[in-house]
């Protein structure tokens, strides 16, 4: 994957980070993803006073994108205030992996750190049934 695309996508999800609903957890996360013809969906966490309501960044971008009718991904940025870049949750991964098991991603902070990983690596066995057997 080309350095030109990671930056491209930490700088979307960075500025996603700024559209985060976050009141209660103050812990306000950016992602970006990136469909297979070059189009990137921004998303960034929705939280709710009904805590189990809300919503991760990753999933956010995700839902939109497949909203606008895509269905193959390349990349994903998730960008945080944290000491060391996060990865995502498990509920993410698990998601992310419905329509793009071979994603990238990329961690990054505030600090212009980041750690590129591989889902596979991050949901090395993940829930697939695979029904079309
Ligand atoms: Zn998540």
């Amino acid at each position: 994957m080309i350095e030109e695309t990671v930056r491209k996508l930490i700088e979307s999800a960075r500025a996603a980070r700024e559209s985060a609903y976050a009141p209660y957890s103050r812990f306000s996360v950016g992602a970006a993803l990136m469909a297979d013809d070059g189009d990137v969906y921004q998303g960034s966490n929705v939280e709710n006073l009904s805590f189990g309501l809300t919503v991760c960044a990753e999933r956010v971008a995700l839902f939109s994108a497949v909203a606008a009718g895509k269905r193959d991904f390349t990349g994903l940025a998730l960008v945080t205030d944290t000491p060391e870049p996060v990865t995502p949750c498990g509920a993410c991964r698990q998601v992310l992996h419905e329509f793009a098991p071979d994603l990238w991603v990329v961690s990054a902070n505030l600090r212009g750190q980041h750690k590129l990983f591989t889902l596979r690596e991050l949901l090395p066995y993940s829930f697939d049934t695979d029904l079309s057997k």
